[in-house]
């Protein structure tokens, strides 16, 4: 079993009918990264930098040890792709400040609605500019990724690009290298989903972060025990949307991958192949079973019932006719 699970490690992610599929990492520090190497990761697809800023006892890190932490990341990944993505803080991940400095934040009426990630980002220029500073300088030691989370107007990626192109000249300035470096947008709200080709139109690709899509679709609290029986990832209006990402991204020859739980989720394996999907990232516990889900699947045959699952009323009709097609295939 042992040596099983080595050599499906080292194996491709090929499905039957020859479609490379990239399975890629979430991590959350540093020291995960050996993690994703273990699982046969070939990148990490989400690095949620937020947890270098939690826990610090009020102090927190800095352009240097921002830049420490990324590049170990980088290094280890040996030149496979690193996606950080810039500071998630807000809602349910407090940045830990000292509050007497945070007072926007002891007064958030709905902190899910609140100042949390690009939305805080852009209302710290300093810490924002710091923190691109920061992956532009680990950029040097392999390729990177930087992905702005639950981006929702055109005018905040205007200004992400914005400082982004003062960052690269302050690192140039100081005579410090930059390489090979993409930006990108998570598409976590119905509204980056609605105006995708504007936002494409700059970015050069977007992550599907299923948890909040689905929290901000069907206005449901993802923490809120109360009305978890609620939360349903077959919800129609969600599979629609993932459907929508996915296909304007593909047409505009744009990347596009899933990072939520849904791309760990082998239920939706097939599913999110069919509607066009080739990059997933997920915990590296569940690379190796998507991986033997990925190896059994055969895209053409998936995208025959595709129509049915995204023309189906609720939810779980939805299901139904998904796992139709996959005992059909597997
Ligand atoms: C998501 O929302 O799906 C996501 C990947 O980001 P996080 O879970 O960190 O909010
Ligand atoms: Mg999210």
């Amino acid at each position: 079993e042992r040596a099983r699970l080595s050599r499906l490690r080292h194996t491709p992610a090929v499905t039957l009918d020859g479609q490379t599929v990239e399975l890629l990492a979430n991590i959350e520090l540093p020291r995960d990264a050996s993690a994703a190497l273990e699982a046969g990761a070939v990148g990490v697809g989400l690095f949620r930098s937020e947890f270098l800023f939690m826990n610090r006892a009020g102090r927190l890190p800095d352009e240097d040890e921002q830049f420490e932490a990324y590049r170990a990341v980088v290094l280890a990944m040996g030149g496979m792709p690193v996606t950080i993505r810039t500071v998630d803080v807000g809602a349910d991940k407090p940045l830990d400040r000292a509050s007497s400095q945070e007072p926007r934040h002891d007064h958030m009426l709905n902190p899910a609605l609140g100042l949390r990630a690009i939305r805080w980002s852009l209302s710290e220029p300093d810490m924002f500019s710091e923190q691109l500073r920061a992956i532009l300088r680990a950029s040097a030691f392999g390729p990177v990724r930087i992905l702005i989370p639950m981006v929702a107007h055109l005018s905040e990626v205007q200004s992400v690009k914005q400082w982004m192109d003062r960052a690269r000249e302050e690192v140039t300035a100081r005579g410090q290298a930059i390489g090979e470096v993409t930006l990108g947008a998570m598409v976590e709200v119905p509204a980056a989903v609605l105006i995708l080709p504007s936002l494409l139109r700059t970015f050069d690709f977007v992550s599907i972060g299923t948890n909040d899509l689905i929290q901000y679709t069907l206005a449901i609290d993802r923490a809120d025990e109360a009305v978890a029986h609620l939360y349903d990832p077959w919800h129609p209006a969600v599979l629609r949307l993932i459907a929508q990402t996915i296909a304007q991204a593909n047409a505009m020859g744009k990347g596009v991958s899933v990072c939520g739980e849904m791309a760990g989720d082998p239920a939706f394996t097939e599913l999110l192949l069919a509607m066009g999907l080739r990059s997933f990232s997920m915990h590296p516990a569940q690379i190796s079973s998507i991986k033997q889900r990925v190896l059994r699947a055969d895209a053409r045959t998936l995208q025959l019932a595709l129509p049915a699952v995204l023309d189906a009323d609720q939810p779980q009709q939805a299901c139904e006719a998904a796992m139709r097609t996959s005992s059909k295939s597997g």
